[in-house]
């Protein structure tokens, strides 16, 4: 495993944060959905250079950089706390490269690519978040197309989003997984409903309601009831840009910075835990290239991902509850930068998949333990 950048890849990494010294800070990483409008103009910016493709094929106007570019990319926009990757230049772009029709490759690609178009990813329900192959929202044959009619909820950014990118059943209740497929579905189209969840650090999730939607064909991308294995390819090419070091970097640095500000470094017990986080933050740092390594390696990062989302938010979890405990009284002020990260700190192990569902594919997959989980 490489520990190291190469030059041209530092090179890369040095014109990354020369760019984001006109975004630093938009706070896109943590709320992104209350600031699409600012986090907009940015993605228009980082698509007129290339990078919102950066990994893309060079046939659909991609600059076919290795994964360690995607990865030095959102990892520097994670430290500069200006926003997180967009989904649908990843997840919804690069499935359309694979499965899309040329018909749909040709419509989506080019305005995906310029960062002008924007999905919401329109998975989970209200009883099937982990369980996802449970879902019940239906997309059924009507006309030329299909009729949707059902609920999902928990959508990142789907109040600010153009279209959804819709897993819906096609299939028996029974058939679970096999009977799932993918649509473009417009947020703005007829008797579709979007309404806010507010979370509790001021940004806000949505649920979205579905009464009678019509869609044609060529707004189902892939083979019918042929979701699952594309869902999981496009799972699979994130995987190192997810859950980035450079968040917990920051984080580690702001929080230092915020108690040093109010002289509490005088504390030992204090200092020791510091020094602790320090140790965490490098481990973080590790996790992170071993899902690089994978990646570039082609492997699958199945554990590997799964190691780095949960010593991710371990440790984001870690860093904030300090501030808290030594930042006393004035750390609980709403508002404040630690009040801010704890906050955010309690929902980031359950997007993405929940700690506990990560922690079962290690010991399944990474320790060969039997189990039902
Ligand atoms: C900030 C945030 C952003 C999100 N963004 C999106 C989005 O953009 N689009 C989208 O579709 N969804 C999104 N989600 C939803 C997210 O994917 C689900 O919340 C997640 O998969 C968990 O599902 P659930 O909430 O239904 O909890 P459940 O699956 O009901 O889990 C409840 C509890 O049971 C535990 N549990 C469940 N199954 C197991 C098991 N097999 N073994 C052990 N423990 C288990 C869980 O760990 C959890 O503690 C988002 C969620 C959050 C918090």
């Amino acid at each position: 495993m490489r520990f190291t950048f190469s030059e041209e890849e530092e090179t890369f990494r040095a014109e990354v944060r020369e760019f984001l010294e006109d975004y630093r800070d938009l706070e896109g990483f943590i709320l992104q959905g209350r600031k699409f409008a600012e986090i907009k103009k940015l993605f228009l910016a980082m698509g007129a250079r290339g990078w919102l493709a950066i990994g893309w094929p060079k046939q659909f106007g991609g600059l076919e950089k290795p994964p360690s570019y995607e990865y030095i990319l959102w990892d520097e926009m994670a430290y500069a706390r200006a926003a997180r990757n967009p989904l649908s230049a990843g997840i919804v772009a690069k499935s359309i490269i694979r499965y899309g029709s040329a018909a749909q490759k040709s419509e989506w690609l080019d305005p995906i690519r310029s960062g002008d178009l924007h999905f919401s990813l329109g998975y989970s329900e209200p009883e099937a978040g982990s369980d996802l192959a449970a879902l019940r929202c239906r997309a059924d044959a009507h006309g030329d197309g299909y009729r949707i009619n059902g609920q999902k909820c928990w959508q990142s950014y789907a109040h600010d989003m153009d279209y959804l990118w819709l897993l819906a059943r096609t299939g028996t209740q029974e058939s679970r997984g096999r009977g799932l497929s993918l649509f473009i579905v417009d947020l703005k189209a007829r008797g579709v409903t979007v309404n806010p969840l507010p979370l509790m650090d001021g940004d806000q999730l949505n649920e979205i309601f579905f009464d009678d939607v019509d869609v044609g064909q060529d707004q189902r991308v892939g083979a019918e009831n042929g979701a699952w294995s594309i869902m999981g390819e496009a799972l699979a090419d994130e995987r190192h840009i997810q859950f980035p070091p450079g968040r917990i970097r920051r984080d580690l640095e702001e929080v230092t910075a915020w108690l040093r500000e109010r002289g509490l470094l005088d504390d030992p017990v204090l200092v020791h835990r510091l020094a602790d986080l320090v140790v965490e933050s490098l481990e973080v740092e590790m996790h992170g290239l071993r899902v690089l390594d994978c990646m570039q390696k082609k492997r699958p990062a199945i554990v590997e991902a799964a190691t780095n989302k949960i010593a991710h938010t371990n440790a984001c979890a870690a860093i904030a509850q300090t501030a808290m405990e030594f930042g006393a009284g004035e750390a609980m002020i709403e508002g404040s930068r630690p009040d801010v990260l704890w906050r955010a700190s309690l929902w980031e192990p359950i997007g993405g998949g929940t700690s506990e569902v990560m922690r079962s594919l290690v010991a399944r997959r990474g320790l060969g333990l039997a189990g039902k989980t």
